[in-house]
């Protein structure tokens, strides 16, 4: 368990013998922790934002919320965390919901492995743990998907527990505050350690994300603003927009891919029909549907070429290049069968499916070209 205010606070040399416990000097912090605390929470207090997982605590809902923040901004996932809550208001209906319908809900937020564990983590949380979420970091970070970040975050915000949460806008924030160019996890882990407030330590953990989404930004940040702003070391040396340095990037490799919008009767009395694949459930938009790659066509079939359609994965940027082919009704279309199963859909079908946002633009664009005739 991370060390609480307690365990870490120290009493200055000089004044040992005195009878108040004076706040804790940490050469670390520019200022006591206890001054830091209030002074955020004053702020906090004043200015944070009605966002809806902060209605109340109860720990389904802040998993959920700190789930879709990873990577997200908030204004994204304010719609999503609403509807999400419509369509699974309890642990217990995510748990025995089926998985197309959590992609479902999903589709759009992206990094779709999140809402594959959400959904195995509920699972989970109602075989071991009753139903209930566990308090306890280490019973958190059993749970699939919840990793150091979300244990703490939970473990804060709905249990009060004094655990800290560093996200990359409490790296920012505290590399800045103490003025570190290279902040390592464990100095990050004891820093937060010793500042999460004990009695308010998830509006503390929420009130440090806050500052480094709104005031500490990565590019100039409103110091001005800022309640910390008479102790930020880097804001005194000007070092602000250095600090943290940038990690490194290794160069992202451009991946590009062609697919085949198949339609089997079109321009006939039939609807048409378009063939999509399910991906493998592990892996890269695991679960999900897309247009196939690799399709043995008739040799008369001919293909028109769509737009293009670019995205930015984690590791790889993607140029889908998408081609939409015509075939009889009765055509032989062999796809690539070990990459997943296929389904013949029609139009209405396949926008109901769970698409990544690629290739729900693809399919716009094929349907565009189908009404045009
Ligand atoms: S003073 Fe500026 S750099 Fe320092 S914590 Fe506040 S916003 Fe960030």
């Amino acid at each position: 368990m991370a060390g609480s205010e307690g365990e870490d606070r120290r009493k200055d040399g000089a004044d040992s013998g005195a009878d108040v416990e004076r706040p804790a000097r940490d050469r670390r912090l520019p200022a006591p922790p206890a001054d830091l605390r209030d002074a955020l929470l004053a702020h906090y207090d004043r200015h944070a934002r009605p966002l809806p997982w902060r209605a109340d605590t109860d720990p389904y809902r802040v998993w959920v919320s700190e789930v879709m923040l990873q990577q997200t901004r908030v204004e994204t996932v304010v719609p999503y965390y609403q509807a999400w809550m419509r369509r699974f208001p309890t642990l217990e209906t995510l748990a025995d919901a089926p998985e197309e319908a959590v992609l479902k809900a999903w589709e759009g937020l992206g990094y779709y492995r999140r809402a594959r564990n959400l959904a195995r983590g509920a699972r989970v949380v109602r075989e071991r743990f009753g139903g209930r979420l566990p308090a306890d970091v280490g019973d958190l970070r059993s749970i699939p998907g919840v990793g150091e970040y979300t244990a703490g975050a939970v473990a804060s915000i709905a249990f009060g527990r004094p655990e800290p949460a560093v996200d990359g806008n409490v790296r920012r924030v505290l590399a800045r505050l103490c003025d570190r160019p290279e902040p390592t996890a464990g100095w990050l882990r004891d820093t937060a350690s010793t500042l999460v407030c004990p009695e308010r330590p998830g509006d503390f953990n929420q009130a440090l994300m806050e500052l480094g989404a709104t005031l500490c930004t990565p590019r100039r940040p409103a110091c001005g603003d800022c309640p910390w702003s008479g102790w930020c070391r880097a804001r005194a040396a000007g070092t602000q927009e250095a600090r943290p340095l940038p990690g490194r990037r290794a160069p992202v490799p451009l991946r590009r891919i062609d697919c085949v919008v198949v339609v089997r009767g079109a321009n006939h009395r039939s609807a048409p029909r378009l063939l999509v694949r399910r991906r493998s459930t592990e892996g890269l938009l695991g679960g999900l549907w897309e247009f196939p790659e690799r399709v043995a066509l008739p040799g008369i079939a001919r293909g028109v070429p769509l737009d293009p359609v670019r995205h930015t994965f984690t590791h790889f940027r993607a140029e889908y290049r998408p081609a939409l082919v015509r075939v009889e009704p009765g055509a032989e279309v062999a796809v690539d069968a070990a990459a997943g199963p296929t389904r013949w859909v029609t139009p209405a079908a396949a926008a109901r499916l769970a698409l990544p946002v690629t290739q729900r633009r693809i399919l716009q664009a094929a349907l565009a070209v189908l009404t045009e005739g």
